[in-house]
């Protein structure tokens, strides 16, 4: 598969009103015929311009129709042939990027490069032969990086980025516009156009702040010599970017500003994917950082054309913003695409309204041929009455068998018909196409009843004759400037094939089997028919000579321009290149003015390379600092987030996941598609307690005294919980007046009669004692660990 470099031409528009009375200088210059374009440091005029080389420059005094017809002809033309095809603009804002995409209406010459594709388009499709095409638009923006429809019902809703393993990545739930004409593709255009995002800022006061992208997808069936089909499907992306400015320049605070970056994080992702794609060693390509350069993928590195435009303003004042958008437009024609022809796409519609089409007028030859023998019917009854009788009744079967079909079929017609004629009450043109094609088909019926009796008498010998095979040249002549070769061989399909479904359509068109077919409703199936051909479209013009031949010379145009171009780049080369050094001179006068000449063309490239350097460096710098203010920003975004959640983080139950903030971190990921992270759901965790332990009349143990009685490790524990609550209130009975002691737990008293090895310290209360401890009663409340002073629920 051949490489094919992405082509870049770069735009300069006229001074603004606004530059004017500024008192603006121009600094951008151009040399069309080499597709050069200098720009001027207005702070170091002693330097020589900076120079770069495209694929086409136009200044000023040039038009769209320029542009069109040279460079961006041959690529909108590679659509209709099946390649995918992207044309993007591109420049800070108010350098003319809508000017050239959507343009104006007056002059013509400046009318947009979109609706000359969709011009252009249609008239391919007018003049192709053996082929027929489907075309549908769409309209999205990306703002804030959310992608919205812009033909949609509800143009606020934000849509998601999908991938699929065939058809790549798409966006989920974009509507899809059928067109059949430039008018329409337009008034598409507008709609749209209305529903983007703009905002003001100081370099433009209705400038978009969104990236648009208005795509024409074709789908293309063509049919060779055998009669084959053979499918193809392609798109045009017709992009027009946000602004490429530096924020600090338009003056946005805000809102304005979080847009700013949010336009600038898209735009340098695409231009980090332009540096890796360039840059050979890179092995990863970061589409995933924007939904820009993941919708524009195939654009860039892919097996799409690609075509950019590079608007500059001709102001001094906007120098640095023209040399980055030169910097980003003479990087991006180093990208290597594989412009490929998409066959045989799996999902076309095209493939199922072809289909449709053909069944629809199987089912049309069948009605005809059925009505046209009905009404030969009583003329063939002698005829027919001298068959055999096993075929005699096998008729009367079939007949029952229609009978009864036919009832069913009805039912069902009369409810669809419902539906339909609510339908058609919108409808009034489509209505008076149909009967014109009623008319057109009674016509074509009489000639093929006229044909059949002709037949009729020339095979009256024959003894049986097959009533649903037709003489493929009648139905030919009857369907003459309808059918298509395909549509010919459908009577026979249907024929043998049995049932016919309408598929899209809802109702379902049936045919019996074994050659018989089902009167259907005439009417409703040209209507379905008229209605799908309307959909398709193609060669209309085929025969149109002059627009041929005007499309011929178009392609001419700017195949011839590019040769120029190229005859021009060559020549300067040479100008430049060794065999100035190699070439015998006439004398040496002339050998010393022709390597002068080289010298001096040399130094000035040195210097003008030393400058670059210097610009480049300092070009780093800023972004550097750009970014860094950005990443100083988002810190201090952070940091409040931060303190936010450490706040709140003390207000969350215990019991709820969310109490555990670095679990909820650690749980976290991040998802690649929605752009998004997953976060676990806040769970509140209930804390069971264990079914109550009815408490079993147990036999009384035998007592013991606390010492030499044999305890389970359980009650170990529980005893040693009580202890514990025990000695938490050995303070207070330290030092509790003995006479309070006696008072309150006269029992103690007892006990002090019997101290530990220790003994009690001399005027203090004794230590507690352990406590023995109710088994049950902890098995029914096993939080109730606290010790009740004064409590006399022991059981010792
Ligand atoms: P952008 O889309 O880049 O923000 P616009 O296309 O809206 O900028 O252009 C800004 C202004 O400049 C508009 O008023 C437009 O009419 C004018 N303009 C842009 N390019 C040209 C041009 N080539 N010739 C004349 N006017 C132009
Ligand atoms: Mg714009």
């Amino acid at each position: 598969m051949a490489s094919e470099a992405v082509k870049v031409i770069v735009r300069c528009r006229p001074m603004s009103e606004r530059e004017k009375a500024l008192g603006c200088k121009e600094v951008v210059s151009m040399e069309s015929t080499r597709g050069q374009c200098f720009l001027q440091n207005p702070t170091a005029t002693s330097e020589p311009p900076k120079q770069f080389t495209f694929d086409g420059v136009y200044y000023q005094e040039h038009n769209t129709e320029q542009i069109y017809n040279e460079i961006a002809y041959p690529l909108v033309e590679g659509v209709t042939e099946g390649y995918n095809s992207t044309i993007f603009a591109y420049g800070q804002t108010g350098s003319g990027k809508s000017f050239t995409m959507q343009g104006i209406v007056d002059p013509s010459t400046q009318k947009g490069i979109i609706p000359r594709a969709f011009e252009h388009i249609f008239e391919s499709i007018q003049c192709a032969e053996n082929a027929k095409f489907l075309v549908r638009a769409s309209y999205l923006e990306i703002y804030n990086e959310d992608i919205r429809d812009l033909l949609g019902a509800d143009t606020k809703q934000k849509l998601e980025l999908k991938e699929h393993p065939e058809a790549g990545v798409y966006v989920k739930g974009l509507s899809l516009h059928t067109v059949h004409s430039v008018a329409q593709c337009e008034q598409l255009m507008e709609l749209g156009w209305r529903h983007r995002a703009v905002g003001y800022t100081l370099m433009n006061k209705d400038s978009s702040r969104s990236h648009s992208i208005f795509t024409v997808n074709v789908e293309i069936c063509t049919v060779d010599q055998q009669g084959q089909d053979h499918l193809r499907a392609a798109k045009l992306n017709l992009v027009d970017l946000a602004g490429s400015e530096r924020q600090s320049k338009t003056g946005a605070t805000g809102e304005r500003l979080k847009e700013a970056t949010k336009i600038n994080l898209s735009l340098s992702a695409l231009g980090n994917v332009i540096s890796a794609l360039v840059d050979g060693r890179c092995k990863h390509i970061p589409y995933r950082d924007s939904k820009l350069t993941r919708l524009l993928q195939d654009s860039l590195g892919g097996n799409t054309k690609t075509l950019m435009v590079a608007c500059l303003s001709p102001a001094d004042n906007n120098y640095e913003e023209s040399l980055s958008t030169l910097r980003y437009a003479n990087r991006a024609k180093n990208i290597k695409n594989k412009p490929c022809i998409n066959e045989d796409p799996k999902d076309a519609l095209l493939r199922e309204y072809q289909e449709e089409i053909k069944k629809l007028k199987a089912i049309l030859a069948e009605q005809m041929a059925m009505n046209n023998l009905s009404g030969l019917l009583p003329a063939e009854t002698a005829h027919l009455e001298e068959k055999p009788a096993p075929l005699h009744k096998l008729q009367l079967d079939i007949e029952a068998e229609k009978q009864l079909i036919r009832e069913e079929y009805e039912e069902r017609l009369a409810q669809l018909k419902g539906s339909y004629e609510a339908e058609q009450a919108s409808r009034a043109r489509l209505e008076e196409d149909i009967r014109n094609l009623r008319n057109h088909y009674d016509l074509k019926l009489s000639a093929l009843q006229g044909n059949l009796k002709k037949e009729k008498a020339a095979t009256r010998t024959e003894t049986t004759p097959d009533k649903t095979c037709l003489p493929e040249d009648s139905v030919a002549a009857a369907d003459e400037e309808q059918t298509s070769a395909q549509g010919l061989a459908a009577p026979r399909a249907v024929q043998e094939g049995g049932v016919v479904s309408r598929g899209s359509a809802g109702a379902e068109m049936a045919v019996a089997a074994e050659g018989i077919s089902v009167p259907a409703d005439q009417q409703r199936v040209l209507a379905r028919l008229q209605m799908l051909e309307q959909q398709v479209v193609g060669g209309e013009q085929a025969k149109n000579k002059d627009l041929i031949e005007k499309r011929q010379r178009r392609k001419k145009y700017a195949d011839e321009r590019r040769m120029q171009l190229v005859a021009a780049l060559q020549q300067e080369d040479e100008d430049s290149s060794d065999w100035v050094l190699l070439k015998v001179y006439d004398s040496t006068q002339e050998e010393v003015r022709a390597k002068s000449k080289l010298l001096e063309k040399m130094q000035k490239k040195l210097r003008a390379a030393e400058t670059e350097i210097k610009d480049l460096q300092s070009e780093f710098e800023r972004e550097k600092s750009d970014y860094l203010s950005a990443i100083r920003r988002l810190e201090q975004k952070l940091m409040l987030f931060q303190q936010l959640l450490d706040r709140v983080q003390s207000l969350i139950r215990r019991d709820c996941n969310y109490s555990n903030l670095e679990k909820i971190k650690r749980e976290s990921i991040w998802d690649e598609e929605t752009g998004c992270w997953k976060i676990p759901e806040p769970v509140i965790q209930k804390t069971h307690l264990p079914a109550a332990v009815p408490a079993l009349p147990q036999p009384r143990p035998a007592r013991k005294s606390p010492e030499n009685r044999e305890q389970t490790p359980e009650e170990d524990r529980y005893k040693l919980v009580l202890n514990r609550s025990d000695s938490e209130i050995i303070a207070s009975n330290y030092f509790r007046s003995p006479r309070t002691s006696r008072i309150l737990q006269p029992d103690l008293t007892k006990n002090r009669a019997a101290p530990g090895p220790e003994g009690p310290r001399s005027g203090a209360p004794a230590m507690p004692r352990p406590r023995p401890f109710r088994l049950q009663a902890l098995a029914l409340a096993p939080t109730t660990t606290t010790h009740k002073k004064g409590s006399n629920s022991h059981p010792l």
